[in-house]
């Protein structure tokens, strides 16, 4: 058992120091996570760490690939109306 992490990553950070298994890397401009290392916190903490600090949605997958902050629940914001919108070239928020 194992999570990835997926390009919706920023690199933030945050999640690096909070692992109590080392199994968080930088990789380019995202992280990624050490399949050997990550023991989903099982049997060391209630929450998995790196997807309780994540500030950003469908950062982080489960195995199947569902994502454990989905669309909506960190934001608020609809997931359909987060997969309607569209960045312009422009800078401005298209719906
Ligand atoms: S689920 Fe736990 S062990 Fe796995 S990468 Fe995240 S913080 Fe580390
Ligand atoms: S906390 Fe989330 S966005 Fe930040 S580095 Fe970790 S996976 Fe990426």
């Amino acid at each position: 058992m194992a999570y990835r992490i997926d390009t919706p990553c920023t690199g933030c950070w945050a999640c690096l120091p909070l692992c109590p298994n080392d199994a968080i890397r930088p990789h380019g401009t995202i992280f990624t996570i050490k399949v050997s290392h990550c023991t989903e916190c099982d049997g060391e903490f209630d929450d998995p760490q790196c997807v309780s600090i994540c500030p950003v949605e469908e950062a982080i997958l489960d195995e199947s690939g569902r994502p454990l902050n989905p669309l909506g629940s960190l934001t608020g914001i609809p997931a359909a109306v987060q997969r309607s919108a569209r960045w312009v070239s422009g800078g401005r928020l298209s719906l």
